[in-house]
């Protein structure tokens, strides 16, 4: 919502559907741009590194935006003649835990909800938001709004959690990297919620598991629709995150391509092998409270081994401190090294279930393409590869290609 007419035009939506005999509760994030402008404000107040001793007072600033987005809204709803009412989290109450700026839902009173419903009213929820046991407001991390909509989906046991975002539904991959990535219908839960933590923008990952959690049935679509397209066909359109797999009569092997250049990769080189190293290595960084991802240690050769694994960028020099200064001296070790300039590119789908070869055919195209393979890292239903930063687009392009995403559905 970026202006007063988008919001005029996100009432005229609602009230249609409001119109067509559905109970509405809607969940909308602040107006675009709002969040970074008033985040923007802090930092230009005090330092960015100094910023976790104010994280309760960037929430308490930052949650404003969805306050006004949301009395807004509800304010063009009884402009539009629907009877509306705007809350604020703490109002209803979204209870969450404290861990400011990325605060977790805890339960959601839906007492007073149901009651403004029940009197016909369309209920506003503020997005992104909600209130801690000793009544702080807290914010649940970026894009959490899609968390909040959700949710509140789940406490109303709600037929559906229409996500209307910037992108008409989940494509196959970032069309921004490949013009011929497709929209897909249908996507089941767990793809996407790989796809989430992959690095696809599309929802904010705490949304996906919430979905998964209380089956809340999501569909991803387009807010950029006239308000006054046919309901039944909106009500089709976008993406349907599902949760029955047998739903599609013949699975793509592959569903989707996933990258990231969020991560970093770190090696300490030269580790003695024996009992407990990687827990040494990686306890230690846990302890630091930052977050490893794909991992790998190396066949050993006169009793030295070689142990890599990623973390997030933010979070690499950090890290390498970390082991430069406490983790090789006591374990021994020779040196660690770096790579910022990685990504991570994966394929996914639950098709790769019951197809073997699939990772295979992946390694095969990247070679025909040149781009060699840094570290890999599966599951039931994705493989991921760890590349240099410079092939990603490449890499992308030419898997899209290689498992017919390019091509329609038949
Ligand atoms: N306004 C918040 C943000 O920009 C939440 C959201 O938009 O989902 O991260
Ligand atoms: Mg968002």
């Amino acid at each position: 919502m970026g202006s007063t007419e988008r919001i005029r035009n996100v009432a005229k939506r609602v009230a249609k559907w409001a119109r067509a005999g559905h109970q509405m509760v809607v969940v909308p994030s602040a107006m675009s741009g709002e969040t970074n402008r008033l985040l923007g404000l802090a930092k230009e107040l005090a330092p960015a590194k100094a910023a976790a001793a104010y994280n309760r007072e960037l929430d308490m600033l930052a949650a404003t935006g969805e306050q006004a987005s949301s009395a807004l809204l509800a304010i063009a709803l009884q402009a539009e003649g629907m009877e509306s009412v705007s809350y604020a989290g703490w109002q209803v109450p979204v209870k969450t835990n404290s861990a400011y700026t990325k605060a977790r839902i805890e339960s959601i009173d839906d007492a007073r909800v149901r009651a403004d419903l029940a009197a016909g009213k369309v209920v506003v929820i503020t997005g992104f938001q909600g209130v801690d046991e000793d009544d702080n407001i807290t914010t649940l991390g970026r894009g959490g709004s899609d968390t909040s909509a959700v949710a509140v989906a789940a406490a109303m046991k709600a037929h559906e959690c229409l996500i209307y975002t910037d992108v008409d539904g989940v494509y196959t991959t970032d069309p921004r990297v490949v013009p011929e990535a497709r929209r897909l219908q249908t996507v089941s839960f767990e793809e996407m919620l790989e796809m989430a933590s992959l690095g696809s923008k599309v929802l904010q990952i705490r949304s996906v598991e919430f979905a998964g959690k209380y089956k809340v049935p999501l569909r991803v679509l387009s807010s950029f629709t006239p308000w006054d397209i046919d309901i039944h066909e909106e009500a089709k359109s976008g993406t349907l995150i599902t949760f029955e797999e047998d739903e599609k009569m013949e699975q793509a092997v592959v569903s989707g391509i996933a990258f990231n250049r969020d991560e970093a990769k770190i090696s300490v080189l030269g580790v003695p092998d024996k009992p407990g190293i990687a827990y040494q290595i990686l306890g230690a960084v846990a302890d630091a409270n930052i977050e490893v991802d794909v991992i790998i240690q190396n066949i050993s050769k006169d009793g030295k081994t070689d142990f890599s694994f990623t973390v997030h960028r933010n979070d690499y020099a950090r890290t390498v401190e970390l082991l430069t200064s406490k983790v090789v001296p006591a374990l021994g070790a020779q040196e660690v090294v770096g790579d910022t300039k990685i990504c991570k590119v994966s394929i996914v789908g639950i098709g790769m279930r019951s197809h073997v070869g699939v990772a295979a055919k992946m390694f095969r195209h990247l070679s025909e393409e040149g781009i060699n393979i840094q570290m890999i890292s599966t599951s039931e239903i994705k493989t991921s590869v760890v590349i240099d930063e410079k092939y990603m687009e490449l890499a992308v392009r030419a898997l899209h290609r290689a498992f017919d995403l390019d091509q329609p559905a038949s």
